[in-house]
């Protein structure tokens, strides 16, 4: 009787073995392997509601980051966009695309079809982005503000002056 409930208990002791074996095992698959992090270069954040975009590089479109069609890697930065056809255009003329001209929005509050808003870092004030809003651009990022009086303030908190 001893021995019976001995092979049982090593039966179910197996068996919850062979589980916990599968149970790593899945673990182990559902870990990035070789995860690499590769910097984006132009996507940003609308300020409402987190939801990320993406500006196209090639034609200055925005959109969000599930309306990417293809992607491709300019010195090291990611770059998102609207159609595959793109890789080979942004690859070929980086200098044109990536130039002065092109630039993110740092500070969009939301954006939908009818147009944007954005959120004046300086006094929290949300507005309608037009092609009169005043901005500031820092690198590639470019934020925008209701007055010039922030802007100027956001300009002395940010920009290092090189006088
Ligand atoms: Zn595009």
């Amino acid at each position: 009787m001893k021995t019976k409930y001995i092979i049982i208990l090593l039966v179910i002791l197996s068996l919850f073995g062979v589980q916990l074996e599968t149970a790593f095992a899945s673990e182990k698959v559902a870990l990035p392997i070789g995860k690499q992090e590769v910097e984006e270069g132009n996507t940003w954040m609308t300020l409402e509601d987190d939801a990320k975009h993406f500006t196209c590089p090639v034609c200055d479109m925005h959109h969000t980051l599930e309306e990417a069609k293809a992607s491709t890697v300019v010195e090291g930065k990611k770059y998102f966009l609207c159609h595959p056809a793109e890789q080979a255009k942004l690859r070929a003329g980086a200098s044109v695309y990536l130039g002065d001209h092109f630039f993110v929005p740092g500070n969009l509050y939301s954006r939908t079809h009818d147009g944007a808003t954005f959120k004046d870092p300086v006094n929290g004030e949300i507005a309608a982005l037009n092609a009169s809003t005043i901005f500031l651009s820092m690198g590639h990022v470019r934020y925008f503000f209701t007055s010039e009086n922030t802007k100027q303030q956001y300009e002395q908190e940010h920009v290092k002056t090189s006088e």
